[in-house]
């Protein structure tokens, strides 16, 4: 019989900048098509955790593996991409423009107005203001765009970094129900970094709570995860 490998598998995962430990020894595994919260209070290491999954910072010891595959600075060349907190859009692009630039990224722009359509599906409301200058939009509408526009190199693992961060109830609204459609439209995969655990709740299939760089629970259900706060720890 063999076992298939975990399509993202990070082990015994560290990550130092000088004498500052950021993540001191996470392991976590995320099925394919599978939503992963990793939840944890401010400097938790969540950033840290996801940059060294999408190869953007130096790994001081362990291991992250891509359907079994070690993976480092070719992460995005293999799907893994990680959209930032901050709803960072490119302020004076307009909406179609940074939708663009995604695709520009990735090599992906042969056929960028395919998936373009397929994000104005998904999100009419970015149809609609197309031609607007992404400083203009409502911040629900730039976090929105912020992941549309890391949709747009078609990824298979997305990384996303405190989506609901800044956010208003509606726009949080807005956001849950656009990832959660997301994930059932393209069956992408997601890690989740999050602080807002009610939030986390409603999009993960399961969750892991992060403290000081380490792991400090595994294995929460939905239920567990909207129960919990991590954000005055
Ligand atoms: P937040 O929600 O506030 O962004 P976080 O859980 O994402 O927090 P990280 O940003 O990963 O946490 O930070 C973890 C720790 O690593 C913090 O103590 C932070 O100061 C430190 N750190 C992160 N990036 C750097 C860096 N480039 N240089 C030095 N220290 C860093």
């Amino acid at each position: 019989m063999t076992i298939e490998a975990p399509f993202l598998s990070v082990r015994r995962l560290s990550v130092t900048f000088g004498k500052a430990i950021a993540v001191a020894d996470i392991s976590l595994d995320v099925a394919e098509g599978e939503c992963v919260a990793v939840v944890g209070a401010n400097g938790a290491g969540k950033s840290t955790l996801g940059k060294a999954v999408t190869g953007l910072v130096h790994v001081s010891g362990g291991s992250v593996e891509l359907t079994g595959q070690p993976v480092g600075a070719d992460a995005a060349r293999r799907g893994a991409l990680y959209v930032p907190e901050g709803r960072m859009v490119f302020p004076q692009l307009t909406v179609e423009e940074n939708l663009k630039v995604g695709a520009f990224t990735q090599r992906r722009l042969g056929d960028w107005r395919t998936q373009r359509d397929v994000m104005y599906d998904l999100v009419p409301r970015l149809a609609e203001r197309a031609r607007v200058r992404a400083g203009l939009l409502s911040g629900g509408e730039q976090q929105l765009l912020a992941i549309a526009r890391a949709l747009m190199a078609r990824p298979r693992l997305l990384v996303l970094d405190e989506p609901s961060l800044g956010l208003s109830p509606t726009a949080i609204t807005t956001v849950t129900r656009f990832l959660g459609q997301l994930r059932v439209d393209t069956g992408v995969t997601i890690l989740l970094l999050e602080q807002n655990t009610a939030f986390a709740a409603r999009l993960a299939d399961r969750g892991l709570v992060v403290s000081l760089g380490r792991v400090e629970r595994t294995s929460l259900t939905q239920t567990q995860l909207g129960a919990i706060s991590v954000a005055t720890e």
